[in-house]
């Protein structure tokens, strides 16, 4: 059993890698004619381009959220920890976010109640772990979404939280969300672009960081989404 689960994490491994250089190609392509370097669109042609744009752009998220499982699923989920700074981390994830909170009418504070001194983490996947929650937070906004983002301490540890009022999570779903490829109904309804692996890699990240993952949500309410990190004295 645990073979054949291996096996099947390495076909996906293979088959995503073979998709990342031709969805490139496509992406460079689409890119080239958007910018009109090969001769002027129409408004209906480049409308067309944009949205072939973000599909492509949806697809290879998905291979690299495909890679993540795979390696997962393998014991191969590998972390390079340094001494980072989580403050800088959560500032530039939100800054990437800002252009897509303004388009959909949100907006996103953060505050550090605590300052944190630099923790031994690899800093690429925390900003995985902090794009998703905040990507989640604005996703599964409904209207005006108001997104908070705190950092503080408690005891020897730094807690991160990602506040919405979007549409919450259902009693009944809760054991389930953490699962692979799992969307809530109401999800599914609601936005149609998520795979249901962000969560899943996650809560794998966070346990490989010695941290742990969890989420407190009302239906209708909204979601506060928190991982924790342990923070280690460094000698000098
Ligand atoms: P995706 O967002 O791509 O579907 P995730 O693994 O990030 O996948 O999330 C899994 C599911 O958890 C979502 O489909 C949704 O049902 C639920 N979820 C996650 N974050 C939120 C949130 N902030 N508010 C409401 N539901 C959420």
């Amino acid at each position: 059993m645990k073979n054949n689960k291996h096996k099947l994490a390495e076909v996906i491994s293979i088959v995503s890698h073979e998709f990342k250089t031709p969805l490139s190609a496509i992406k460079g392509y689409i890119e080239v004619l958007i910018a009109e370097d090969l001769g002027k669109l129409t408004v209906g042609q480049k409308d067309y381009l944009k949205d072939a744009l973000e599909n492509t752009h949806r697809m290879i998220e998905l291979v690299h959220d495909l890679l993540d499982v795979s390696q997962i699923e393998q014991g191969k989920l590998e972390l390079k920890p340094k001494p980072s700074n989580l403050e800088n981390i959560i500032r530039k994830t939100i800054k990437e976010f800002l252009f897509v909170v303004r388009a959909k009418n949100c907006s996103i504070s953060f505050k550090v109640l605590d300052k944190v001194p630099l923790l031994n983490i690899d800093p690429l996947k925390v900003k995985q772990v902090i794009s998703n929650f905040i990507s989640n937070a604005i996703r599964y906004s409904e209207r005006k979404g108001d997104i908070e983002v705190f950092i503080k301490k408690k005891g020897n540890n730094v807690i991160f939280e990602c506040n919405d009022n979007g549409i919450g999570i259902p009693k009944a779903e809760k054991k389930k969300i953490f699962t692979k490829f799992y969307r809530s109904e109401k999800a599914v309804i609601h936005a149609t672009g998520g795979s249901g692996l962000g969560l899943f890699i996650s809560k794998a990240i966070i346990k490989k960081s010695k941290g742990k993952i969890w989420f407190i949500s009302k239906e209708d309410k909204g979601s506060s989404f928190y991982f924790s990190l342990p923070i280690k004295k460094y000698e000098k």
